[in-house]
């Protein structure tokens, strides 16, 4: 049986992956001051699915951290809802001048 860290850690790098794969469908941008602040794109999760798809096919190391398409998939909605619309951090600055 996986330990609980051993289980975080997975869950850490499903969800790096799944971003990356956002980032690169374009779905999500990352914040150019912010670093490990996403904001969405709205563009749907559609394009990473489907890279992450082909990237399963032909064994990727990069979906390496994903078992099948089910939990590609539900990482990908998962990260996608850590996107917000704008960046909290650059609002707040420029609210404060
Ligand atoms: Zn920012």
């Amino acid at each position: 049986m996986a330990s609980k860290s051993g289980q975080l850690a997975h869950q850490e790098a499903q969800r790096e992956a799944a971003m990356a794969l956002l980032l690169e469908a374009g779905a999500v941008s990352e914040c150019e001051v912010d670093p490990g602040i996403y904001i969405n794109q709205h563009r749907g999760t559609e394009g990473a699915r489907d890279l992450g798809l082909r990237l399963i096919k032909v064994k990727d190391r990069r979906v390496s951290a994903f078992k099948n398409r089910v939990e590609l998939s539900d990482a990908i909605d998962l990260a996608f809802g850590d996107a917000d619309d704008r960046c909290e951090l650059c609002a707040k600055r420029a609210k404060a001048g």
